[in-house]
């Protein structure tokens, strides 16, 4: 047994020898060398230990050269493409955090070549010729927008929650009611940024009901401020009350306290015109005097991924001040991403038009309709194939923590399995260039073209003819 291994160890070829080896050789120009030694070393060291187990014998294919040769190159360009690229969504999920939430509306993209490509005034003031702030590049917009006193942004809306209540309320007390101690996707729980940030919270009310009197009887001279959060990712039906904002906002006045919103995903336009279910957008939540609105920039608003922080004036200069902000900060390219996708809402109809998370949101059943008729005139193969494919009715989500109850209705096609199972399907579609990631429901696979872009439907149908031949 251990001479039969030690004889497979000399049969793995020498790492010179593959150098050499014309399958290698062929390919040496398209690869840095230290990636191919990389991959070659990788590939015999899998070798080795696939020997040691006993998975290889002196005549499994794994050790013959061309094999190695060929395992080699199909490594190198798996190391050598991107980790982070592109993939089609074909969820229906239009902010769907694990796929990067909002695509970036083209005008948008345009500015960060720009910007990206050469030196900016991130932080020169050009009028006066002297350090500027990099702040005042969407503080302006943002305070006509929403007609808050004052604006700013840093890294994420859980970024922007934490600075402000570290700000405004370390080592004091923040009142929250137990309706609202929301937890978002990931890691974002309320009670663990409150702690983070060193504010104590006090919790008021129950899960379903919460009261004005609830709020006023945990007012102490340590509190520092009412903290007011969006629910988000879930809804309360049935039996349930929540104080209004403007009578938070009334209690914060009468105390003196600071009344804060997060917004979470806070949106520039009133959808409900556009026949969704009403949200109380950003302009609405500050005319209501809330005195720190938070919100994302990936979310609703279809931009960036940043946290915006808007509200009066002397607790955003505040919370400016706070060395938490050299940490939180946001790059230059985020910065020109957010200007312009900010500069699209000046004109309503464009945002709707030109913002890929509001275009996709706002598209009509009939649009859809024909989009999917699109694709699916584009498979060639719709039986007799690995599977069967037809078109179905269903609902597509917006996401993102964003009216997580509301379905939109739309159009999708759908892969009934034949020979291929369901989950095989999916999975031969993850490996197309680019991956395609789709819904499997009820073991059939669907495909959403409200979240699939007109530039991918030929892709997609590639992907798919290629699975589906007649004889497969
Ligand atoms: C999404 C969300 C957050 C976190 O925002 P990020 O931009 O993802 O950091 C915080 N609070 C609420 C209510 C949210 O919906």
């Amino acid at each position: 047994m251990t001479d039969n291994r030690a004889e497979l160890y000399r049969m793995i070829p020498a790492v010179d020898r593959l150098l050499d080896s014309p399958g290698i050789k062929d390919i040496a120009e398209s690869y840095p060398r230290t990636l191919i030694l990389r991959a070659i070393n990788e590939i015999l060291s899998e070798t080795r230990k696939g020997i040691e187990k006993g998975d290889i014998s002196k005549d499994s294919n794994a050790i013959d050269p061309e094999n190695i040769v060929s395992r080699i190159v199909k490594r190198l360009e798996h190391l050598s493409r991107p980790s982070l690229r592109n993939v089609i969504n074909a969820t229906g999920v239009v902010l769907h955090t694990n796929l990067g939430r909002s695509i970036l509306a083209e005008r948008v993209i345009k500015r960060l070549i720009d910007v990206s490509s050469g030196y900016s005034n991130l932080e020169y003031d050009l009028e006066r010729g002297k350090r500027g702030s990099r702040y005042t590049h969407v503080e302006g917009i943002l305070k006509e927008l929403t007609s808050a006193e004052a604006a700013m942004v840093v890294n994420n809306n859980a970024a922007a929650v934490l600075i402000t209540l570290e700000t405004l309320a370390k080592e004091r007390e923040v009142i929250v009611s137990r309706g609202e101690l929301v937890e978002i996707g990931g890691s974002f729980r309320i009670p663990d940024v409150m702690k983070k940030s060193g504010a104590k919270m006090i919790e008021v009310g129950t899960t379903n009901k919460t009261h004005l009197n609830d709020y006023e009887g945990a007012i102490t001279n340590e509190t520092a401020a009412i903290l007011k959060v969006h629910k988000s990712n879930f809804q309360i039906i049935g039996f349930h009350e929540e104080v209004k904002r403007s009578m938070l906002v009334e209690l914060g006045r009468k105390y003196n306290i600071p009344v804060i919103e997060d917004l979470g995903s806070g949106s520039f336009i009133d959808l409900s015109k556009y026949g969704y279910q009403w949200e109380p957008t950003v302009q609405q939540v500050v005319n209501e005097g809330m005195d720190i609105v938070t919100f994302s920039g990936d979310k609703l608003l279809g931009g960036p991924q940043a946290g915006i922080i808007i509200g009066k004036k002397e607790l955003v200069e505040k919370i400016r001040k706070n060395q938490l902000n050299r940490a939180l900060r946001i790059d230059k390219l985020t910065l020109a991403a957010l200007e312009e996708t900010l500069n699209i809402y000046r004109d309503e109809q464009k945002a709707i038009e030109t913002i890929p998370t509001l275009s996709m949101i706002c598209r009509s059943y009939e649009s859809l309709k024909s989009k999917a008729g699109r694709l699916y005139r584009m498979i060639l193969v719709k039986d007799g194939g690995s599977f069967r494919v037809d078109m179905i009715n269903g609902t597509s989500k917006i996401g993102g923590g964003a009216l997580p109850l509301l379905e939109l209705p739309t159009r999708l096609i759908r892969l009934n399995p034949d020979k291929m199972s369901a989950h095989d399907i999916s999975e031969a579609l993850k490996s197309c260039t680019p991956p395609i990631i789709v819904r499997v429901e009820q073991e059939s696979v669907l495909l959403d073209v409200r979240t699939i872009q007109e530039k991918e439907l030929k892709t997609v149908a590639a992907c798919i003819n290629n699975l589906n031949k007649t004889g497969a």
